[in-house]
């Protein structure tokens, strides 16, 4: 079968690959032990179910893995692609919770149930935890092997380019409920990728009073305008600060109630910590590098602002209530999906969203 496989230092190589069969399989974990060993994670072959791949979206994850330096860790060998959605081609002997034919949404982050965070309703940060398409084998592949507890039932009628923002919104829903969100709070999202997109989205459907956006592509501003953002603010024209004062002026002070960062640019934070009101949350999500703008990192400010920062990462359990807010079809999430290429130009992919002029790019074998 035909794979993405990553090679390492911003490399790929589409090969002919055996197709996976049922059996036990070892996935290396994440993070290495304190001596920097690698551990491995362990199924019996009877818990395992062969997936034929139908869709698997492009992350903003891939990109920093096929970055040089990469921003984020992969192990070289395996088949790249952490959000898919396949049908159940085979089962294990042990498997109950799907049949041959179902159609399926995998969450890729698996976690071992058994250690203090997985035990405490914080699995998200399981030390032993491992990802398929990043640490194993991954849907950028016509066939995949994945454990049965990793996979979610679709609803019948979901269409495919709706499941396949499975992951990526479960994780944005994650990140939300970390914010102590109140109806009729403010919202200003930094980025309008797939990630700032679903967050418009989950802020309107939950009854933000007011969604900011900011964001320098023209694309992507106008696709963000359709998502449902009700100010949307080009920081290369215009002065964010001067508008954010304007719309959430209060008397003596302004700022929103709710910052995101949804694009990993450092200088976020920086502002965020001017332009979230005294009381308010600010989400690190997009994973920025503040280690450059440190200096201007003011926790003075945080301490006499009284401001809440809040990593997110992953997701723990809100899979199922991810699957009912797909279903939603007036919330239109399948407009999110901007482009679809075959495997073989997987780099096509890559290049429109390297460029920006993409939301959700999807490929299918
Ligand atoms: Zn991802
Ligand atoms: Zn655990």
């Amino acid at each position: 079968m035909r794979a993405v496989i990553f090679e390492g230092e911003g490399k790929f190589r589409i090969a002919d690959v055996p197709q996976p069969t049922l059996r036990d399989v070892q996935f290396p974990k994440k993070y290495l032990t304190p001596r920097g060993e690698r551990e491995f994670v362990r199924f019996k072959k009877e818990a395992m179910v062969l997936l034929k791949v139908l869709m698997a979206g492009i992350c903003g994850t891939d990109l920093h893995i096929l970055r040089v330096p990469p921003g984020h860790d992969a192990i070289p060998g395996v088949i790249l692609g952490h959000e898919y959605v396949g049908e159940v081609v085979k089962v294990g002997g042990h498997v109950k919770s799907v049949k041959v034919g179902d159609l399926v949404a995998v969450d890729p982050n698996i976690k071992c149930g058994l250690c203090w965070f997985c035990r405490n309703d914080m699995a998200s940060l399981c030390p032993n935890l491992t990802t398929l398409g990043i640490f194993c084998d991954g849907g950028f592949a016509e066939y995949n092997l994945a454990p049965a507890r990793q996979l979610f039932v679709l609803p019948e009628g979901m269409k495919l380019e709706t499941a396949a923002l499975f992951e990526p919104l479960s994780c944005v829903m994650h990140g939300w409920q970390k914010l102590n969100f109140k109806v009729g709070d403010s919202v200003l999202i930094y980025g309008a990728g797939p990630i700032g997109c679903l967050f418009v989205k989950v802020a309107k459907a939950s009854g933000a009073s007011l969604v900011i956006v900011s964001e320098p592509d023209d694309f992507r501003r106008e696709q963000v305008r359709m998502a449902g953002a009700d100010v949307v603010i080009d920081p290369k024209r215009e002065n964010l600060s001067e508008v954010v004062k304007s719309v959430t002026s209060r008397g003596e002070t302004f700022g929103v109630d709710i910052t995101i960062d949804a694009c990993g640019v450092p200088q976020t934070i920086v502002e965020g910590l001017e332009l979230t009101r005294p009381g308010g949350v600010i989400s690190t999500f997009g994973e920025q590098d503040v280690t450059r703008l440190a200096h201007q990192v003011s926790f003075t400010k945080v301490t006499q602002k009284e401001l809440r920062i809040v990593g997110s990462y992953v997701t723990t359990r809100s899979f199922d209530q991810t699957i009912a807010l797909l279903k939603r079809r007036e919330l239109k999430f399948d407009q999110l999906i901007t482009h679809k290429f075959v495997l073989s130009e997987f780099d096509r992919g890559l290049e429109v969203m390297r460029g920006g002029k993409a939301i959700k790019v999807l490929i299918h074998p």
